[in-house]
């Protein structure tokens, strides 16, 4: 399992600079915490839910408590998830910038017009805007 790894210099295009850069697998993990974090987060809060409804019999104190957390839980969720994104994104920008593919590894990315802006893999077809994030196709 290759988390980070260090390209030496030299032997690397120039925009990784022999430092270290993250590897395919832990960009693949944020991609599909990112894409699913919506899905994970609803199922979380219907967890909640069917908790404070058990307590509300068994301890009404309890569900009472699981109210303020729901609530003040977004203001760790929320930044949690636009944190995530914006890792996301700057790492295929950083990736892009090399001239590879985020999402296939393989082939050469092509830069669109200026005025289209962002990049195409013809590898895999996937288009990437100017920030980094996927353009839906
Ligand atoms: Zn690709």
């Amino acid at each position: 399992m290759v988390l980070w790894r260090e390209y030496p210099k030299g032997e690397c295009n120039a925009a990784h600079g022999g430092s270290y850069t993250a590897g395919p697998m832990f960009l693949s993990t944020l991609r599909s915490f990112n894409s699913n974090f919506g899905i994970v987060a609803v199922l979380g809060y219907l967890g909640l839910f069917v908790a404070s409804f058990l307590l509300m019999f068994l301890f009404p104190l309890g569900a009472l408590a699981l109210v303020f957390v729901g609530i003040f839980g977004l203001v760790v969720v929320v930044p949690l998830s636009a944190g995530a994104q914006a890792l996301e994104r700057a790492m295929n920008r950083r990736r892009l910038a090399a001239g590879s593919c985020p999402m296939c590894e393989a082939g050469s990315v092509r830069a669109l017009p200026e005025e289209a802006g962002g990049w195409e893999c013809p590898g895999c077809g996937t288009a990437w805007t100017v920030e980094g994030s996927v353009v839906p196709s």
